[in-house]
């Protein structure tokens, strides 16, 4: 029954278009014009994505039970104290689910790709204001509760979800409408000035993720004496953050496989590194949070401002519908890009039909 499953051809770096290369990645490419059966057996099948699927789509449904649990448990609809938990726990589901299937349909073309990695930015943008409402909630030192910053911190959280989004998606291809090309695989930023493109996507993401952290890098790192909230929690955060400035050094510097381009082709490399440092910094946050929640609580429902809607699921909601807009704006017009013939890239991948198929 097995051998009726024909696993899809891999290929090596000269035979896919430049917007499929990875960097210091030489084989294990799927075909770039891949069905979407392809991309769902390539599951099966050793690619140099395979496992980058895999460790976030094995986590969400960590994550999930975690939310499920939650929302069962502690039945969120009779105490509005549960919200920013069940806000942010719901943005941990959706980051690994949007990434897992980024990776796993990003090879049906060169417009997919950015559709699918658009959605993957938007996601990981919404698991930022995720962190912030919860950490509003929650994280806040005793000494900042209720302060003009505690006040204004969710607006611009969600103010930083947008610049976030709309960066990441022009590190892809530049301005909608203005820098498009039809001929987008020769004239996109990312392949015209990878290291700014690769820069700006840093920023994208570092920006936001050190907003949201000052509350807690001001209680764990630098307050001294009273209000300072230092509980048993703090180790917790401590390993959340190492965790994080560790998934942000492998994003950027793409180590270990630039010492020796083609060996961690398969297992090893940087992106699945990054997935599974991601993912544990998840973990051990989510256990500070919950920590936080269940140990203050009695000082913050007397302290804090009260948890309704507005600071809560509304930006949330909020945040949603900007970033889907972004996505829209970004991706509209590849979708209507003029169709062509499929162009023969190098000497590897040839699929039997010659129909036609979007130039991008
Ligand atoms: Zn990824």
């Amino acid at each position: 029954m097995l051998s009726l499953i024909r696993l899809p051809r891999v290929f090596t770096i000269n035979q896919v278009p430049k917007v499929f290369h990875e960097d210091s990645i030489i084989s294990g490419y799927r075909h770039p014009h891949s069905s979407a059966t392809d991309c769902i057996l390539s599951l099966f099948q050793m690619t140099n994505e395979t496992l980058n699927i895999w460790t976030h789509f094995l986590p969400t449904w960590y994550f999930l039970w975690k939310l499920v649990t939650v929302l069962l448990m502690q039945t969120p609809w009779q105490n509005s104290f549960i919200w920013p938990l069940v806000v942010f726990l719901l943005s941990c589901c959706i980051y690994p689910l949007a990434s897992s299937c980024a990776h796993t349909f990003s090879t049906m073309s060169a417009r997919a790709r950015h559709i699918c990695f658009f959605f993957d930015y938007g996601a990981l943008s919404f698991y930022s204001l995720g962190s912030a409402i919860i950490y509003s909630a929650y994280v806040f030192p005793d000494k900042w509760v209720s302060s003009s910053f505690h006040r204004w911190y969710i607006p611009i959280a969600v103010f930083n979800t947008v610049i976030c989004t709309f960066l990441a998606c022009y590190s892809r291809l530049g301005l909608p409408f203005l820098q498009y090309n039809h001929d987008i695989v020769k004239r996109f930023p990312e392949y015209q000035s990878p290291k700014f493109s690769k820069f700006l996507r840093v920023a994208a993401f570092a920006y936001p993720y050190l907003f949201d952290n000052i509350p807690l890098f001001y209680r764990v790192f630098l307050c001294v004496g009273e209000g300072c909230t230092d509980n048993g929690t703090n180790i917790l955060h401590y390993k959340h953050i190492a965790l994080a400035f560790l998934t942000g050094f492998l994003f950027a510097t793409h180590l270990p496989e630039r010492l020796a381009p083609g060996s961690f082709d398969y297992i090893g490399h940087s992106h699945q590194l990054f997935h599974v440092c991601s993912v544990l910094g998840t973990h051990f946050q989510m256990q500070a949070l919950e920590q936080d929640m269940v140990t203050r609580r009695p000082w913050l429902v007397h302290n804090s401002f009260p948890i309704t809607f507005s600071n809560s699921g509304g930006p949330a909601l909020f945040c949603v519908l900007l970033n889907l807009a972004i996505i829209a704006l970004f991706s509209l017009p590849l979708l209507s890009a003029p169709v062509c013939k499929e162009k023969d890239h190098g000497k590897g991948p040839k699929k039997a039909s010659a129909k036609p198929r979007p130039c991008c």
